[in-house]
C-alpha cells in the first residue's frame, strides 16, 4: 500500500487514533437504534477533529452527522457502527468462546466500517483546509444497517438532499470495486391473535395464534417454488405465544424479511405473503395484522465513480499483510469448511487458490456474480445520490459474514490494515471528485439518466415510524 499522495499521508497520520476508535466500538457491540455508546464515541471523535456536529438527525437518537468545509460540492462518506445479536466472541482466538452468553458481537465488521469512513472524512477535511479547495465533506454516522434501514430513514428526512456524491465501503475477505448489486428488502411483522384456552380440558374453545404462524410458514414454503430464483424470504419467530404447551396460544408474532431484485418485484412478493397470512388467519379463526419495520432499495451503480475508486486502488497498490497476520488467518481458516472458502472466491468470480489466507490483490473492476448477496440500506441512498463503494480485505478468506470467526478477527492488525486501506481509497476517491468538475458532472449525468428511466419510491413510506425498539425482542 503506497503513501505517495497528500491525502493518504493525512490518513496515515491519524490511523492509530481511528484504529483505537474501531477497537472501542468492537468492545461495546450495540444493536439497531440502540447504539448509544458507539454513536457518542463517533460524535466525540467528530468534535475532536473539528467537524460541525449534529446529533439525533432525523429524530433518530443515534444518527450523527459531522460537516467540514464550505461552498463547493458536498461529499458524503457513510459509516455504520451497529452490531448483531448472539455473536459475542473473544478476540484474537480461533475457537468459539463468547465473552457473554447470547451477547452481541460485531459480526459484520461495522466497528471498522464506521471508523475507516470517519478517518476518510477527517483526511478529506484536513486536505480541503491545506489545499484551500472549495468543497464540503460530511460524515454520516448511520445507525441500524442490520435490518433497521437507518439510511432509508435519513433519506426520507432529506438528509441527503444536497449531497453530490456518496461514498462508503464494507470489510470483506477481498479488495476491489465490484458490480453494484444487492436485493431490495422489507421487514414486516405479522401478528396473530386468537383465544386462549385449556389445551386439554377445553381445546375446542381455543383458537391458536401459533397454529396460524405455522400455517403461514407452510404457505410461504410452498410459494418459494413459484417465485423468482433471485428472491429470498426468511423469517424469525418473535413471539411463539408463551412457554406453556397446555395453554392454547392466544398471541403469536412472526417477522418476515422479503427480498427481491427490484422494489416492484419485492412489493409483488409482499402482497403474496400477505395473502398467505390472511389465509392462515382464516383457517385458524384468528385475527392478523401486519406492521412494516424497515425496507431497503436495491443498489444502483455509477460507472464514473466506480472507475475513479478502482483507479485510486490501482495507484494505492494491493493491501499487504505480514506473516503474523497470515498465521492467525490460517488458524481461523481451520475452523471453516472448504465450502466457505470456495464460495467466498466464487462470489467475486475468482478461482480459489489453495493455501491463500489473506487476499493481497485488487480484483478486477466490476467483478462479482448476481447471486449470493444480501441487502444494504446503502441501496436507498444510491437511488437519490450517485453512490460508490468498495470492499477491502480485513479478515481471512472464507470468513462467513455474521459469524463468530469475523468477530474474533475484529481487533487484529489485519483489520486495522484494512481500515487504513479503505480510508485511503475513500479519501482518494473523494478528492478526485472535488478536484475534477467534469468527473462530478459525468457521475451526476449518469445518475440522472438512470432515474429518468426508473421510477423510485422510497420503501420507507412517509408514515412509517422509525422502529427504535426493533432489537428489544
Ligand atoms: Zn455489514
Amino acid at each position: 500500500m503506497r503513501n505517495s499522495e497528500d491525502v493518504w499521508r493525512l490518513v496515515e497520520a491519524k490511523e492509530p487514533l481511528f484504529a483505537d476508535l474501531s477497537d472501542r466500538i468492537w468492545a461495546t457491540p450495540e444493536l439497531n437504534y440502540q447504539e448509544t455508546r458507539s454513536s457518542a464515541a463517533h460524535a466525540a471523535m467528530l468534535e475532536q477533529q473539528g467537524f460541525k456536529v449534529s446529533i439525533g438527525v432525523a429524530g433518530i437518537p443515534t444518527a450523527v452527522i459531522g460537516e467540514a468545509g464550505d461552498e463547493g460540492p458536498v461529499i458524503a462518506i457513510m459509516g455504520e457502527f451497529d452490531a448483531l445479536p448472539g455473536l459475542s466472541q473473544e478476540a484474537g482466538i480461533a475457537e468459539q468462546r463468547p465473552l457473554q452468553q447470547n451477547g452481541n458481537g460485531h459480526g459484520c465488521g461495522h466497528n471498522m466500517l464506521g471508523s475507516a469512513s470517519l478517518l476518510a472524512a477527517t483526511a478529506v477535511k484536513d486536505w480541503l483546509a491545506a489545499q484551500g479547495v472549495k468543497g464540503r465533506v460530511r460524515y454520516y454516522g448511520c445507525p441500524a444497517e442490520e435490518g433497521g434501514s437507518g439510511k432509508g430513514f435519513l433519506v426520507r428526512a432529506g438528509a441527503f438532499d444536497d449531497v453530490d456524491v456518496a461514498i462508503c465501503w464494507h470489510p470483506s475477505s477481498f479488495t476491489g470495486v465490484n458490480r453494484a448489486y444487492s436485493l431490495a428488502c422489507v421487514e414486516i411483522e405479522f401478528h396473530f391473535s386468537g383465544r386462549a384456552s385449556h389445551a386439554a380440558a377445553a381445546p375446542h374453545l381455543g383458537r391458536s395464534a401459533l397454529d396460524a404462524v405455522e400455517l403461514m410458514n407452510v404457505g410461504v414454503n410452498y410459494m418459494r417454488e413459484h417465485m423468482p430464483a433471485s428472491a429470498r424470504v426468511h423469517c424469525a419467530l418473535i413471539d411463539g405465544g408463551g412457554v406453556a404447551p397446555n395453554v392454547v396460544q392466544a398471541q403469536a408474532t412472526v417477522r418476515y424479511l422479503i427480498r427481491a431484485e427490484t422494489l416492484p418485484e419485492m412489493w409483488a412478493l409482499v402482497e403474496r405473503v400477505r395473502k398467505i397470512a390472511e389465509g392462515a388467519a382464516l383457517m385458524t379463526e384468528t385475527r392478523m395484522h401486519s406492521v412494516q419495520l424497515s425496507g431497503d432499495a436495491n443498489l444502483v451503480g455509477n460507472v464514473p465513480l466506480e472507475e475513479t475508486m478502482y483507479a485510486t486502488m490501482m495507484r494505492l497498490g494491493p493491501p499487504r499483510f505480514d506473516a503474523t497476520d497470515k498465521a492467525f488467518a490460517a488458524e481461523i481458516q481451520k475452523t471453516l469448511r472448504q465450502d466457505d472458502i470456495v464460495t467466498a472466491y466464487g462470489r467475486f468470480g475468482l478461482k480459489p487458490r489453495i493455501g491463500e489466507t489473506l487476499s493481497e490483490e485488487v480484483y478486477p473492476l466490476g467483478s462479482g456474480v448476481n447471486s449470493l448477496v444480501g441487502s444494504t440500506d446503502v441501496g436507498t441512498v444510491s437511488w437519490v445520490v450517485p453512490t460508490v463503494q468498495c470492499r477491502v480485505a480485513c479478515y481471512a478468506i472464507g470468513t462467513p459474514g455474521h459469524s463468530w470467526q469475523l468477530v474474533a478477527q475484529g481487533l487484529a492488525p489485519a483489520a486495522h490494515k484494512g481500515l487504513a486501506y479503505a480510508a485511503k481509497t475513500m479519501a482518494g476517491t473523494a478528492i478526485a471528485v472535488l478536484s475534477d468538475e467534469l468527473l462530478l458532472a459525468r457521475a451526476k449525468a449518469e445518475h440522472r439518466e438512470f432515474r429518468d428511466r426508473n421510477l423510485f419510491v422510497n420503501p420507507i413510506a412517509a408514515d412509517l415510524a422509525v422502529p427504535l425498539d426493533m432489537a428489544a425482542h
